[in-house]
Order: C-alpha cells, then sequence, then structure tokens
C-alpha cells in the first residue's frame, strides 16, 4: 500500500497537466513561505526523548499535554469499574510505585488504578495516570511481568509519545491543507487522486513506521526503567513470548497486538538490550527479582 501510495503521488507530481487542467505549481514565494514556516516550527518544537536521546518534534506544550492526559484519564476512570482483587491493587500500586520512583519525572502526579475489565491492555497518560486492566494481569504472572507491561506505559508517557503523535498529525494536516490550497485551480479529479495519494502517502510513510518506532522506544526505556526499579528485566522476552502464544491461541488477540510490532521483532530487539539492562538492574538500589506471584 505505501508503495502504491508513493507511486500515485509521483504520477500526479510529474505528469502533464491534461487540458483544462492547470496543474499543481507552487510559486517560489509560497514554497519559500511553506519551507520558511516548517523551520520557525521545527526549532520551537525540538526535544529530545529519555535515555534514548532521539530528536523528537512536538508543538504541543506540556501544561497542554498534561491537561489532556488528566481530562482523558476522568472520562475513562468515570466510566469504568475499580478491580475488586485486593492482591492485584497492592501488586500494581507497588509495582508503580517502584517504578515511578526511577523515572525521573518532575510534575507527574501519579495514580495507578487496577480496573475490573477481561481487557488485556494497560496505558499511561501524560502527566503520570496509569490504568491496568485486569486482563492483561494473567498474561504477566507475577510482579516482573506487570512491571514489563508498566514501564512500557509510563516510557510511552515519559517519552511524550502521544503530543508527538497529536504534532506529526498536525503538521500531516497542515501539509494537506497546503496541496489542498495550491491545486485548487485543477480539475476535481486530479486534484482527488492527488490527495488520496497524499493520505496514503503520508499514512504508510511517515504515521505508521513512526507508530511502530514509538513502540520499539517503549520497549527500549521500559526494559531501562523496571531494570532501575529491581525487577530482572529477563522477565521481558518471558512475558512478551506468553503474550505471542495468547495471539497465536483460539483466544481473541490482546488488544495491544494491534499496535505494537511484531513479536519476532520485538523479542530480537529485548535481547539486543537485554545486557545493559541486566547491568542496571545489579547496581539497583534495591532488587525484588520476579516480585510476588499473580496467579
Ligand atoms: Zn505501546
Amino acid at each position: 500500500m505505501a508503495k502504491e501510495g508513493w507511486i500515485l503521488m509521483n504520477r500526479f507530481l510529474y505528469q502533464k497537466p491534461s487540458q483544462g487542467d492547470r496543474g499543481f505549481r507552487l510559486s517560489r514565494r509560497q514554497l519559500l513561505a511553506s519551507m520558511g514556516s516548517l523551520g520557525v516550527s521545527y526549532c520551537c518544537g525540538c526535544r529530545s526523548a529519555p535515555m534514548t536521546g532521539r530528536r523528537q518534534l512536538v508543538f504541543i506544550p506540556k501544561s497542554m499535554e498534561m491537561s489532556l492526559g488528566e481530562q482523558s484519564y476522568a472520562d475513562v476512570i468515570s466510566k469504568s469499574t475499580p478491580s475488586q482483587n485486593q492482591a492485584w491493587i497492592d501488586a500494581v500500586h507497588r509495582t508503580g510505585q517502584r517504578i515511578a520512583a526511577v523515572a525521573n519525572a518532575p510534575g507527574f502526579q501519579w495514580e495507578f488504578r487496577l480496573l475490573a475489565s477481561p481487557t488485556q491492555n494497560a496505558f499511561c497518560l501524560p502527566g503520570g495516570k496509569v490504568a491496568i486492566y485486569e486482563g492483561i494481569v494473567p498474561l504477566c504472572q507475577n510482579e516482573a511481568g506487570l512491571a514489563v507491561v508498566m514501564s512500557h506505559e509510563i516510557a510511552h508517557a515519559l517519552a511524550h509519545h502521544g503530543a508527538e503523535r497529536m504534532s506529526q498529525q498536525a503538521g500531516v494536516q497542515g501539509a494537506g491543507a497546503v496541496l489542498g490550497w495550491a491545486m485548487s485551480e485543477t480539475t476535481p479529479m486530479t486534484r482527488e487522486l492527488a490527495m488520496r495519494a497524499f493520505g496514503t502517502g503520508t499514512q504508510y510513510g511517515i504515521l505508521l513506521p513512526y507508530s511502530r518506532h514509538h513502540e520499539s522506544e517503549a520497549d527500549e526505556i521500559g526494559i531501562q526503567l523496571m531494570a532501575k526499579a529491581g525487577y530482572d528485566p529477563a522477565e521481558a522476552p518471558l512475558f512478551w513470548g506468553r503474550f505471542g502464544n495468547a495471539k497465536s491461541s483460539d483466544q481473541a488477540p490482546p488488544e495491544w497486538a494491534s499496535t505494537h510490532p511484531s513479536d519476532q521483532r520485538r523479542a530480537a530487539d529485548l535481547a539486543q538490550k537485554l545486557p545493559q539492562a541486566l547491568d542496571l538492574y545489579q547496581s539497583a538500589a534495591s532488587r525484588y527479582g520476579r516480585g510476588e506471584r499473580l496467579v
């Protein structure tokens, strides 16, 4: 699909305009103005992801990100039922507090909730609002497995992945608007073809690869976080193995599956990161190994 999108885009950009079609053309001034505004935005929006140091383009102010996180969290909590499983609730709090203690996230107001739902999912919103659904706990098996899930989700928030994606989508929409405006004098059919090609190109060429990149980065930051918090990082590949088996069984695939990279790729990446994480684990202030069993 990605290839198809780019072929359509190229064919459109370089083909000769047909009769009655003035084709796609930006004046030099319009082009300079677009490039200039992109450059200014880039300089204003640069940040670095924690631990990986990757440069990011984020336009959303941190204050707005935090308040969006709080609103979304309040919304989810108001529509959910809290878990009654006290042993699991205690494990979620204990594990969360240990990860939060090493997360180096000033300004985060941490909250950890376990929700009564068979959904195999979890999330952490900007500002440190963490929710775990009961359905994923049996896959975790022990506290270290829970730490794999929680530190992966917390890593997304620490690295501002949500704000980065919102910024990318805003950028893509802005570029789409510029394209639409630049083509306002073309025939409707040509315009529609180009906008469709642009949509496919950005979806498969920019947005989806970035989404997979965020997942890999959350794995990388997450395994370091759990190790620093004192949980044996060797549990991470074991958890992903169980997760992969759950996906390939007859049961419905866990919700995480739809947005995360392939298990083979994830296992290979984690194996590469494990030695460094084991070093961090060895120098952790307290070590809990696999922690308590949960099932
Ligand atoms: Zn993720």
